[in-house]
């Protein structure tokens, strides 16, 4: 059959949710990747005996079922709850510095400004203020964005109006004076890719309040069991699946979508189109350029791509006590700079101060690797524009050199894991831009830089009839974003066709 009623390209998080909604709500849907796996980042792979989580360190938005996410909500009605089981974190993480500091933030409000109060004391009233200004600000944005005020106003919400905009390190900077409180608040900056001097005050805010209100969660099975668990739903539900087969090419005839070509010269017949891929990819590769809106063309032409990453997946041949790791999430840190020297450290390939997230998911779930061995993956954010200057060469040496630094740096903290290390496996930007075919390897869409941040995306339509975005390249990056996303493109399908 070469005619489906929507074709979703890409089966990252927007992608598959995209495509399980619509094939649940009886439409013929065709999902074709490009991999051999769904999930894009939502992924892992094996070495040895251990199987890797690629990207998921903390899920948002999930709750319980006495008190649920809107993500929770959300994969219930799409019938995949049911296939998942989550296991909660209980911290918010854990920072060590190379000089000896450490301190635990747990998801409870009250321990977590209380364990501040006693390393910074000589800040207590600050930290409490900041954070029933954090929760003040996110019960704002709560009232305005998800329940849409309408009758929202500067003087209705005065906390939202003033601090919105602003970046979090000015936000940081005038509650606090102690530099290490303000790099440890701070480190949240990082799952938006983003130095706190440009990232604004309402994703630090928000993923604050997230993650104490609703907890961070992991998977049994990882971010993959995520994935299979809404691609068999999509099966179920008689959707069609191809792997190992991206789209080639849109063709759109007056402004309308009207055929996807397959990476095997299949042509399909389609009035609609999820883009799961880049807008860059979906507009400078997939689609005439000639049939692209002047405008359109402009628009992406002016945001920034974001970042990506330089991961070591661990596997050890020993627990996580016998490496003196005892909390999930971790931020390792050997500077106090959060001003732009963040964003130096991320334009070279070489691994020096830069901050760091080891996460070790066998702390929250004993099952997650083998018995009696443990795995970690440790994360820090690099772009890719400097890895791609690398001439082929000298790739390897780098690869090696950059793994090996970092290494050095987990070494300083967790002493004894170099002798317990089983298998080790290194990903940088360029096998990211392999992997997920994104430009530059730019694991978090665009950046999300105040002037691009939620307040002005460009939303998940173009102005090509029949073609709808999902995923983070038309929204905010992350898993919950993300799968949300697709609902949304999904949901804005089914209305025109049940307006047609
Ligand atoms: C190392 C790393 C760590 C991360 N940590 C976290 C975290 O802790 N918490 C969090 O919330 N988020 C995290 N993220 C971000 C999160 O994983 C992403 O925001 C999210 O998974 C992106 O989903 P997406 O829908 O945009 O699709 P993507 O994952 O970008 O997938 C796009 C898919 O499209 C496919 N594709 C591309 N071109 C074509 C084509 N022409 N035809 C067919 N298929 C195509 C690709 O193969 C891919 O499968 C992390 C990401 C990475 C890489």
């Amino acid at each position: 059959m070469n005619a489906f009623d929507v074709v979703v390209i890409g089966a990252g998080n927007g992608g598959l949710t995209a495509a399980a909604k619509l094939a649940q709500k009886g439409l013929n849907v065709l999902l074709l990747e490009r991999h051999n796996v769904p999930g894009g980042c939502a992924t892992s792979f094996c070495r040895g005996r251990f199987e890797f989580e690629v990207a998921l360190h903390q899920l948002s938005g999930l709750g319980t079922a006495e008190k649920p996410g809107l993500l929770r909500m959300e994969l219930e009605q799409l019938g995949v709850l049911q296939d998942l089981e989550f296991v909660e974190i209980s911290d918010l993480y854990h920072v060590a510095a190379s000089d000896g500091f450490r301190i635990t933030l747990k998801t409870d409000r009250a321990e977590t400004i209380a364990v501040l109060q006693d390393k910074f004391p000589h800040q207590k009233d600050a930290i409490q203020r900041y954070f029933d200004l954090m929760a003040r600000y996110a019960n704002d944005m709560i009232s305005t964005f998800i329940f849409r005020d309408p009758e929202a106003s500067r003087d209705k919400y005065p906390c939202l109006y003033k601090y919105a905009l602003q970046n979090s390190k000015a936000i940081l900077d005038e509650f606090f004076s102690d530099p290490l409180l303000k790099t440890i608040l701070s480190l949240y900056s990082g799952y938006l890719g983003v130095p706190p001097t440009r990232l604004a005050f309402a994703y630090l805010a928000m993923l604050f309040f997230q993650y104490m209100e609703f907890k961070p969660y992991h998977l049994k099975g990882g971010s993959q069991a995520l994935s299979n668990a809404i691609l068999n739903k999509f099966l179920s539900d008689g959707g069609t699946a191809r792997f190992n087969c991206g789209a080639k090419k849109i063709i759109v005839d007056k402004g309308q979508i009207n055929a996807v070509v397959t990476d095997d010269d299949d042509e399909i017949t389609t009035n609609y189109i999820v883009s799961n891929v880049s807008p860059v990819a979906t507009y400078n590769h997939l689609i005439d350029p000639a049939q692209v809106p002047a405008a359109t063309s402009v628009e992406i032409k002016g945001r920034n791509l974001s970042t990506s990453a330089f991961t070591l997946f661990i596997g050890f041949d020993c627990e996580p006590d016998q490496l003196d790791i005892t909390e999930t999430t971790n931020f390792l840190i050997s500077t106090t700079d959060i001003s732009d020297g963040i964003r130096d450290r991320m334009n070279r390939p070489d691994i020096q101060d830069d901050f760091m997230l080891l996460s070790c998911y066998d702390i929250s779930d004993p099952e997650f690797s083998p018995p009696g061995t443990c795995q970690a993956n440790v994360v820090t954010l690099k772009y890719g524009e400097p890895w791609l200057r690398i001439p082929p060469r000298r790739y390897h040496d780098v690869k090696f050199r950059c793994a090996e630094s970092m290494l050095k740096r987990v070494e300083e903290i967790y002493p004894r894991v170099r002798d317990h290390i089983e298998e080790i496996e290194v990903a940088t930007p360029l096998t990211h831009m392999r992997s997920l075919g994104h430009p530059f390897g730019a694991i978090y869409g665009y950046e999300t830089l105040t002037k691009d941040s939620l307040f002005f995306q460009p939303g998940r339509y173009s102005p090509i009839q029949g073609l709808f975005f999902a995923g983070g390249w038309t929204g905010d990056q992350g898993f919950e974003p993300t799968l949300r996303s697709g609902i949304s493109a999904a949901k804005s399908i089914i209305r025109r066709l049940g307006a047609e």
